[in-house]
Order: C-alpha cells, then sequence, then structure tokens
C-alpha cells in the first residue's frame, strides 16, 4: 500500500508539474509551443518594396531546446514561405515545412523540421499585399504627397502577417535586421535608430533587449529627425516634425518623473514616430521609438497624456508583460494608472482628476454596451480574436483597480510595492494568477486586514465595477456643469480658462435635446464645427449626428476622409448607421475613405456599417 500510495503521488506531481510547466506558456491565441523549443533570437533581413506592397527575405532564429522535439512550431498568417533552411555541419541546409489550416482569427500554424542538432532555422518568405499587420500608403495618402509610407501594428497578434514567429507575448527575444528600401526614405525599428541623415536604402538595427514577438515594428517613408533632448527626437514627415517637436517638448520631463516613481528607464533613447493620420490607434508603445498619431498634435499640449501613455508602458507592458492576451489589463491598466500619475507629476493633480473622470466616463458608456463577461479584467477570450479585448475595461476598469489598492494601502505603500513589482518581474511576461500570488504575498500578507482576497477576486475575476470602486470627480468639471445650465436659461459661457478637458465634459454632457438654435449659438461663437483639435471636434461632430446638426455635415464628411485613428471614426460611424439616411450617407462617405484607412480600421468600421441585421 506504501508503494502504491508513493505512485500515487509521484503521478500527481507529475500531473502538478505538467501544468505549472505549461501554465506560463499557456496562449489560445498562438501555435507556439514553447516547452518544447523556443527562439531567444532573431536576424531579419528584409527588402521594403513599395511597388509589390511586400515584405520580402528571411527570418532567420536560433534555437532553444527544451526536449527532444525535432518540429519547431510557429504562426504564420497570409505568408508565402518560399524554402525554410537549417544550420547544421557548418552549412545551411534545406529542411521540410508544412503549413496548417486556415483559422479565421489564428491564421496557419507553420511546422519546421529541425532534425535534432541543428542551432538554427532560417526561413525564407514574402508577405501579402493584405498583410492585416502592415499599412501601405501611397505617395497621394502622405503630407508631401512625393513618397510612400508604410508602417507595421503588431499587437496583439499580427506580427505574424509579416514574419513567421512563435507570436505569444509569453516568448521574450532579442533581433537585429537589416533593411533596405528604395532610395531616399528612412526606415526605422523598435530598436536602435540612427540620428544621422544617411538615406542610401540599406538600414541596420539591433535590439539587445528581450521583447515580446508584438513589439516588433518597422516603418519607413520620407522623415526628418528634429531632436527634443540628448535622449528624445521626434521622427516624422517634414509638414509636422517642428510642430510634433513643441507639442511633446515635456517628454524628457515625463522620463525623469517617471524613474523617481518606478525606477530606471532601462531602454537607452526614448523616441517618437509620427505617424500619417490613418495610423488606427492613438499610439503603440514600441520600444524605444513609440508610434504617434498625428491627430494629438494639436497645438496646445492638451492631449500629451497620450505620449505619457506610451511612455509609461516602458515600464508596464514593455517590462512586466502580459503572459496572454487575456491578461491584457497587466499591460494596459498599470499604464493608464502610471500614465495618470505622470500627469499629475508633471501637471498637477485638477489636470490629473480630470483625465480620470473623462475615462471614468468612457468607461461607463462602454460597460452600457459590453456583454457582462467582457467586463471582466481576466477576460475569457477562448479563440475570439484579440483585437475585442481592446475596450475600455482592461484600460480604465484596471486603472480604477490600481486607484482603489492605493486608496487603501496608502499612496507610500502602494508607490513601494509597484516599483518593487517592476524590478521583481522586468524581462518577464507575467500571468494573471502569478500577479494575484505576487499581490498576495508582497501586500495583502504584510499588510493584514486592509483589502481581502475576495475583494480581489470581485476586482480580477467578476464584472462591471465593485459597489466601493472609486468614482473620479473633478471640481473643474463640477463649474463646467454650473455653466453649463446657466448658459442653458440663456445666460453667457466664460470659457476663457477652459481647456481640451474642460470643453470636452461641455459638450459631452450637453442634454440631448438642446435645441438647434442653441447648437447654432454654440458654433457661432467658438465654431466648433471648423476646430482643428481632433478630440473637441470628434465630441461636437458626434452631437451634430444626434442632433441633425447639418452646417456640421461637411466638417463630418471631410473629418473622415482624412482621419484613421479608430478610436475617433468608429463612434460616429456607430452612431451614423442608427438611422437609414445617415448609414446610406455613411457607407458612401465610408467607400471613399476606405484606401487611407487601416486594415484595421475597415474590418472594425465594416462591422458597423454592412453587418448591422
Ligand atoms: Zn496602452
Amino acid at each position: 500500500m506504501l508503494f502504491s500510495k508513493q505512485w500515487f503521488l509521484f503521478i500527481a506531481m507529475a500531473i502538478v508539474g505538467l501544468f505549472s510547466s505549461t501554465a506560463a506558456a499557456e496562449d489560445a491565441h498562438s501555435y507556439a509551443r514553447l516547452d518544447e523549443v523556443s527562439t531567444p533570437h532573431l536576424e531579419l533581413d528584409l527588402a521594403i518594396d513599395f511597388d509589390r506592397k511586400q515584405l520580402r527575405g528571411f527570418a532567420e532564429y536560433s534555437l532553444q531546446r527544451h526536449s527532444n522535439s525535432n518540429l519547431l512550431y510557429l504562426d504564420s498568417s497570409q505568408l508565402t514561405i518560399d524554402k525554410a533552411e537549417i544550420w547544421q555541419h557548418d552549412q545551411w541546409q534545406p529542411t521540410k515545412f508544412s503549413l496548417g489550416d486556415v483559422h479565421p482569427s489564428l491564421g496557419q500554424e507553420l511546422i519546421v523540421d529541425i532534425g535534432s542538432t541543428a542551432t538554427k532555422v532560417r526561413i525564407h518568405y514574402h508577405t501579402a499585399t493584405t498583410a492585416s499587420g502592415l499599412q501601405w500608403l501611397t505617395p497621394a495618402q502622405t503630407a508631401g504627397k512625393k513618397h510612400p509610407f508604410m508602417f507595421s501594428q503588431s499587437q496583439p497578434i499580427h506580427s505574424r502577417s509579416w514574419i513567421p514567429i512563435q507570436d505569444t507575448p509569453a516568448l521574450r527575444l532579442t533581433y537585429n535586421a537589416r533593411l533596405t528600401t528604395p532610395a531616399g526614405l528612412l526606415a526605422v525599428m523598435s530598436a536602435d535608430n540612427s540620428l544621422s541623415d544617411n538615406r542610401d536604402g540599406e538600414y541596420f538595427f539591433s535590439m539587445p533587449q528581450a521583447i515580446p514577438p508584438y513589439l516588433i515594428a518597422i516603418a519607413a517613408g520620407d522623415l526628418a529627425i528634429q531632436a527634443i533632448s540628448d535622449k528624445v527626437a521626434v521622427f516624422a514627415e517634414q509638414y509636422i516634425v517642428d510642430q510634433a517637436a513643441w507639442e511633446f517638448a515635456d517628454t524628457p520631463a515625463m522620463i525623469e518623473a517617471t524613474e523617481a516613481m518606478y525606477g530606471p528607464y532601462r531602454w537607452d533613447r526614448y523616441d517618437l514616430l509620427i505617424l500619417p493620420p490613418s495610423f488606427p490607434f492613438g499610439g503603440m508603445e514600441n520600444p524605444r521609438l513609440s508610434f504617434i498619431t498625428p491627430t494629438v498634435v494639436s497645438g496646445d499640449r492638451s492631449l500629451i497624456n497620450l505620449i505619457a501613455h506610451e511612455l509609461a508602458h516602458s515600464w508596464s507592458g514593455n517590462l512586466v508583460t502580459n503572459a496572454s492576451w487575456r491578461d491584457l489589463w497587466i499591460n494596459e491598466g498599470f499604464t493608464s494608472y502610471v500614465e495618470n500619475r505622470i500627469m499629475e507629476a508633471l501637471f498637477g493633480t485638477e489636470r490629473a482628476v480630470m483625465e480620470q473622470a473623462l475615462g471614468y466616463q468612457d468607461l461607463l458608456a462602454n460597460l452600457e454596451l459590453l456583454e457582462p463577461n467582457d467586463t471582466i479584467l481576466n477576460i475569457d477570450l477562448g479563440t475570439r480574436h484579440p483585437d475585442d479585448v481592446f475596450s475600455q475595461v482592461p484600460y480604465v476598469k484596471g486603472q480604477l483597480f490600481l486607484m482603489y489598492l492605493e486608496e487603501q494601502f496608502g499612496r507610500e505603500t502602494f508607490d513601494k510595492f509597484l516599483r518593487q513589482y517592476f524590478d521583481d518581474f522586468a524581462f518577464q511576461s507575467i500571468s494573471t494568477a502569478q500577479f494575484k500570488a505576487y499581490l498576495q504575498r508582497e501586500l495583502l500578507a504584510k499588510h493584514p486586514q486592509v483589502v481581502s482576497m475576495d475583494k480581489i477576486n470581485e476586482w480580477i475575476h467578476q464584472p462591471g465595477l465593485p459597489e466601493d470602486a472609486p468614482k473620479p470627480q473633478s471640481d473643474a468639471f463640477a463649474k463646467v456643469e454650473q455653466q453649463m445650465n446657466r448658459w442653458l436659461k440663456g445666460g453667457a459661457l466664460q470659457t476663457d480658462s477652459w481647456t481640451t478637458h474642460e470643453w470636452l465634459h461641455f459638450i459631452n454632457n450637453l442634454p440631448l435635446d438642446i435645441s438647434a438654435d442653441n447648437m447654432a449659438r454654440l458654433d457661432r461663437q467658438f465654431n466648433l464645427t471648423s476646430i482643428q483639435n481632433s478630440e473637441i471636434a470628434h465630441a461636437w461632430l458626434k452631437l451634430s449626428i444626434i442632433k441633425k446638426y447639418e452646417p456640421a455635415r461637411d466638417r463630418l464628411r471631410s473629418y473622415l476622409l482624412t482621419i484613421g485613428r479608430n478610436k475617433l471614426v468608429s463612434p460616429l460611424y456607430r452612431e451614423l448607421a442608427k438611422t437609414p439616411d445617415n448609414l446610406k450617407w455613411a457607407r458612401a462617405v465610408y467607400e471613399q475613405a476606405k484606401p487611407g484607412y487601416h486594415p484595421l480600421t475597415q474590418t472594425v468600421n465594416e462591422a458597423l456599417l454592412y453587418n448591422k441585421d
């Protein structure tokens, strides 16, 4: 009996061991099998071919074997694999490979025979013109009109559309790259970009810090460079490079403020790449080179919390990374929290609280649209495309969770905890379960009776918001509301000292039964229809659709035709789709705008405009 008991224990331990060893690598959105063979380093060699809208070349991986498997499992999407080779006996030798069936959100499994002794594998391939992670712009779609432009957006699982790769954030790898472009264009990457004005069409890059695959990024175009400090520069088309350098002049001070709170910036330089207006996101935290929408170059530095956000990812997200897309809140909730702390450190509490309150309002609106299960931080995605997880939930609910912990434990204790967290998990990818175990050990247990694990579980695993969640409220906004009430009764508005935030709060909270006369009165006095601030214009144009305010129609059309940032265009299409006449009008505008939209923006808005029934 003793003997069999021992065997039982042994088997039980083996099963536990099996689960715990695969838990960290468990990612429903990747075919990679990191526990068999992993790829800690990539050598990339690609030609950027604008005529064919194609990247062409090879990806070479060094191999780390954790089992006796002879197979390497990679992710790919719409790639054409030309050949595969392995390095053994001091030479490259052809090897077999196969592609699996196409999965609607995951792409195709690519299996390469790596034998038992090869130390490296090389895959020759080219991309499809429709690669979901790339956008190719014709010269006419750029501001300069003379040269084409291309850029990547790899998060969450679009790296696989331009590199055959183990496309899971649980992997970390370093990379070197050689890129060729037509002469005169500059190529940049999420790596050590040179500030030289050499434009010979051949560029070399190195990223010596191990990063997850979704942070590999590439762009090429007619880029100018403007330094902000010895550590920060702006890369942009000529027309906007000086404006952007002025707009983002606070970036070096943001880096210092973040270092003071959460420890050293570990990525050497921090540069900003300003993309064409079709860039589908506000920003993308590609390490050493954040990709930024030009729609935040507002001329008054009012939208630079976006830079604070992308910079914050240098700690939360890039340094400590979600192990799978179910854990996205570990990237975005922490980053939204850190972003707001940076804004507070630089610009004071009033502005920070206004930004919290605007985010909170967006979250409440978003919670009404989402299915309850999609309002859970540790969301169960199944194999749904992880593009679906990017709602306000991981961002703002995640931020509120950390604000709650700060309130409960006190800022001093919570800051110390966070700083230690960034040190302890630096350059690692962690799951929600790992975070909870760490939180229990390093915060809850050391300060008993403050917050229970039941409360933590409510935040992380239950839908909606807990009863006692923070509800950010701004005094400045309360004053805006008082003014609004007087104005609606015919009084005058005192807006001289209003910031963009106060304007947004004002427009977003106007009563939906506001009269046509009052809409016209506002527009006459403040020229809201022609305002260049992209966020205020967005709020006004959305209201103009609801109120059928026709004088804003031409501006609405030009806005939709020139901006491709999904957060700014998608709510407008959603509103337009609510009535048959507007839907017809919106489809016509969309068809005209489509060639300038990124594939991701196209997918989201076509769902709104064409798959409604
Ligand atoms: Zn983010």
